[in-house]
């Protein structure tokens, strides 16, 4: 009996890898670009760190996590809350007020696995902690923007405010009082959401309850003035970044952490619109999380997953060379001459690939094309009698004449020499 992997939990082939390493290449180009440090966490942490971070009343937490009941410990769900548990446990505020962070790597719920979702997902997820001012939320979008362009991803940004303590309950009672007024409309979770998390309906799936938020208050009409002074001024640097941009008052994220600006890189090509990157503001998290008083914060997180599919998709296939050079090694003494001499390019940081088997020349050049090796060495019995081989550019399909005289040292550069021309 084959043993499969778990539903959910899914292999990232070869082929695959290279979207992902560009991806991952892409990011950490723009990063530096902005100036951000790249922070490692640990994949397990404390139970409480989500259900106080995240919310008790979140999907997430209620019923997503990856929980060891008896240990008290659960698969991080997301990156943030790990992210500001190290950022406050080492005091990293103390070293530098304003901290730009990022981190890549898996994150774990149980969800329905679906395309571009899986139970075992990865982001990328970027913060900058310390900094209140709005042109550091039109900062990091412009980042967003930058990679997934870079990436040659056409996606849209949606941004919205949350408001704060301060203006949210106002809103969030008038929110409810016309919830309740159409309980009959809504869906199952949204008549419970109503009580535990009225915010989420408005951004509810399902038809009836779409239908039913369209003329719902809208938090952009009930900021408080310092709220609104942001958004605004969030809007204005947008603009003058030259960021486009779309205002989408049903935007809540499924976390209760997010305050003032929230946004959303979406795409519709994946069927049905989905995120491919999203985040926002949290000023009173890290102090919630017992860190320095009125520390504020921002960040998001992109899901490689649909980054990936998103880049087969729009038929970005990468091909990863595998080797400068394939040396094609004909007989036993061949293959003793050519391993020293494949070593030796190796050292000198070029791909060079042979193998052992001692198979026909024909076999040995369909390898070399597998690989997409640039040249190939042909050396057999015969050429290494006459200390002379065969150097095949594989592009132009020329072939020369390489002298093999010389000790591999100095073979090894003039190899590179020609390879060079
Ligand atoms: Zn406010
Ligand atoms: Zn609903």
């Amino acid at each position: 009996m084959k043993i499969k992997a778990i539903n959910g939990f899914k292999d990232i082939l070869p082929d695959e890898v290279a979207n992902w390493q560009r991806i991952e290449n892409t990011a950490r180009d723009i990063f530096r670009r902005f100036g951000m440090q790249e922070i490692r966490l640990p994949i397990l942490e404390k139970t409480e760190l989500f259900a106080r971070s995240i919310g008790e009343a979140t999907d997430i937490v209620e019923k997503e996590m990856y929980t060891f009941v008896d240990k008290g410990i659960t698969m991080r769900p997301e990156a943030t809350a790990s992210l500001l548990r190290a950022y406050i446990e080492h005091g990293l505020h103390v070293k530098q007020p304003v901290q730009r962070l990022f981190t890549i790597g898996p994150m774990f719920r149980h969800e329905r696995p679906q395309k571009g979702r899986q139970r075992q997902f990865h982001q990328i997820d970027t913060e900058i902690i310390g900094a209140p001012e709005p042109q550091i939320d039109a900062e990091l979008m412009a980042l967003g923007q930058m990679f997934l362009h870079e990436l040659g991803l056409s996606v849209s940004l949606e941004v919205n405010s949350l408001g704060c303590p301060e203006c949210r309950p106002d809103f969030r009672n008038r929110l409810v009082a016309y919830l309740d007024e159409r309980q009959d409309g809504l869906c199952e979770d949204c008549k419970r959401r109503t009580r535990t998390n009225p915010l989420r309906v408005l951004d509810c799936k399902k038809r009836n309850c779409k239908q039913l938020v369209q003329d719902a208050p809208s938090i952009l009409e009930h900021l408080c003035s310092a709220c609104d002074t942001h958004f605004t001024a969030v809007q204005q640097q947008l603009d003058s970044l030259g960021v486009t941009y779309r205002l989408n008052k049903f935007m809540v994220r499924g976390l209760d952490y997010y305050t003032r600006t929230t946004f959303e890189f979406i795409t519709t090509d994946l069927g049905a619109q989905a995120a491919v990157a999203a985040g926002g503001r949290y000023d009173g998290l890290i102090e919630q999380l017992g860190g320095p008083r009125n520390m504020p914060g921002i960040g998001f997180a992109m899901g490689m997953e649909r980054l990936a599919l998103l880049m087969e998709q729009q038929e970005s296939h990468p091909t990863i060379a595998q080797a400068d050079i394939y040396i094609a090694a004909l007989g036993t003494e061949a293959i003793s001459f050519s391993a020293p001499l494949v070593h030796q390019l190796r050292i000198q940081g070029k791909q060079a690939a042979m193998d052992y088997s001692n198979r026909s020349l024909k076999a040995q050049m369909k390898q070399a094309g597998r690989l997409n090796a640039r040249f190939t060495l042909i050396i057999g019995d015969q050429e290494l009698s006459e200390q002379e081989g065969v150097l095949r550019n594989m592009d132009n399909k020329e072939q020369a004449p390489f002298p093999l005289q010389e000790p591999v040292e100095i073979l090894a550069r003039q190899l590179e020499k020609q390879m060079a021309i």
